[in-house]
């Protein structure tokens, strides 16, 4: 699972695409120039202008300097327009095709953050997610495959909307500044824990916010690999950082990693270190909570059972049903 940081991303992707857009034009004047030495004078004629305009600012007749300055750029921007039309190219030939004409691809504009930016970088966060944040969602949740009634006299359709309700808001209250808590999602396979999980981590990604998702093993791996220099990837590293830095964190079905005194150490530094740092952290697990006591290190398990919310999940399992009416 790649995890990478949609900053760092986001502004790898607009530097490269700065990059080829400052090579192209430079080729086009490179191939211009030599066809039409006159071009090159008169961009030359431009930039001594556009030099003089930034030191006459202080003139006493800068404003008249100014205006004629402006007037003769004008003049030889039509007469380069006319030469590039004879040469049968486009006017635009020999400015730069920024993927952004805003920032002109350096992902700042007046001072802040360029919208292209915040469309990047929403769209790698997404990415790091299984199903790209878009296959689970709130909106494709089915709670009719809930039933309304179980044999203990329970009605697992109202958990489950009631469920559904308590994870919509919870999407929306990480990264307010608050610290939004973290949740625990229980019950046995095929109730939709994953779903719903990858649903609120959509929705923070979507957001604008760093969202990682990971299943229990794969978190030890990955930190076994960097701890033992197990020839470390640069998904590892990325994945120690979204540890450190995602507003939300995902341990998908905890309890189903290889059980050993490394895997309880790290899934407690993660699980702790998040908590000290006030970091949403949402864990799925079949495990009943007895069961989560009896598998884990006493300091997990009270981290886990006191320091989260549990929502106990619902109903018959819904993939097998799913398989049945062949979905
Ligand atoms: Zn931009």
């Amino acid at each position: 699972m790649a995890l990478r940081d949609p900053a760092e991303a986001a502004r790898e992707q607009l530097a490269a695409s700065r990059q080829r857009a400052l090579e192209q034009a430079q080729q086009h004047r490179n191939e211009v120039y030599s066809q039409q030495p006159q071009l090159y004078q008169i961009d030359r004629e431009i930039a001594r202008r556009g030099m003089e305009i930034a030191s006459s600012a202080m003139a006493s007749d800068a404003q008249e300097q100014i205006e004629r300055l402006q007037q003769e750029i004008t003049g030889l921007q039509q007469e380069k327009l006319h030469i590039l039309a004879q040469l049968g190219l486009p006017e635009n030939y020999l400015e730069p095709p920024f993927s952004c004409p805003i920032c002109q691809d350096t992902g700042f504009a007046r001072g802040h953050r360029c919208q292209c930016w915040q469309k990047l970088y929403r769209r790698q966060a997404g990415k790091n997610l299984p199903g790209g944040g878009q296959i689970y969602q709130f909106d494709n949740f089915q709670l009719d495959y809930y039933p309304q009634s179980d044999d203990k006299g329970g009605n697992p359709r109202r958990t489950m909307e009631h469920i559904l309700m308590k994870c919509m808001e919870y999407a929306e209250m990480v990264g307010r500044g608050e610290d939004p808590g973290s949740l625990l999602f229980c019950g046995k396979t095929g109730l939709g824990k994953t779903h719903l999980a990858l649903a609120i981590a959509g929705r923070v990604a979507e957001r604008g916010l760093l969202a990682a998702y990971t299943s229990a093993q794969s978190a030890v791996d990955h930190y076994e690999r960097t701890r033992f220099n197990r020839s470390p990837s640069r998904e590892d590293w990325d994945f120690l950082s979204a540890v450190e830095k995602a507003d939300l964190l995902v341990i998908d079905d905890l309890g189903s990693e290889f059980n050993t005194a490394f895997t309880q150490s790290v899934l407690y530094n993660i699980i702790n270190d998040r908590m000290m740092n006030g970091a949403a952290t949402i864990i799925t697990t079949n495990l009943e909570p007895a069961k989560l006591t009896s598998q884990y290190e006493q300091r997990i398990a009270s981290r886990i059972l006191c320091g989260y919310t549990s929502l106990v999940f619902a109903g018959r399992d819904i993939r097998m049903m799913k398989r049945m009416e062949g979905k």
